[in-house]
């Protein structure tokens, strides 16, 4: 959630909500939220509505189509795992399968100059 990361905080959330996501990040830039021993939000039913993977979120912060929301959380989900656990990683490969992504398509999605040819299987 670093906000040096994320330059373009101001473009997709009102004043209000980037005071409530900037009081939300973390000395390390984690969500002081996510329980990073269990994997989980811990303030889930009650996360801010900019955390929602829902169409109208997605609509309203970065104007996606809901026709094409699944492609794009994906990719911005895929994005985020390779920058933190990489390509090859036993978290992507369980996020492929969790959104049924085979191998071939996920091979398709990775860049190929950062895996040297490798996949997933290999590890
Ligand atoms: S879903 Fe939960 S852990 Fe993730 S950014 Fe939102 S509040 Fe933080």
């Amino acid at each position: 959630m670093d906000p040096s990361e994320r330059p373009d905080l101001e473009a997709y959330l009102e004043p209000q909500d980037l005071l409530l996501y900037l009081s939300m990040v973390g000395p390390d830039g984690w969500c002081v939220n996510y329980d990073q021993l269990n994997r989980e939000c811990t303030v889930y039913d009650d996360r801010p509505w900019f955390c929602r993977v829902q169409a109208e979120t997605f609509s309203r912060m970065f104007e996606i189509e809901p026709a094409e929301l699944n492609e794009f959380a994906i990719d911005c989900c895929r994005e985020q795992i390779s920058g933190v656990y990489g390509d090859l990683s036993l978290e992507m490969h369980r996020f492929d399968r969790a959104v049924g992504l085979d191998l071939a398509e996920a091979t398709d999605l990775a860049d190929s100059s950062k895996t040297g040819g490798k996949s997933v299987e290999d590890f």
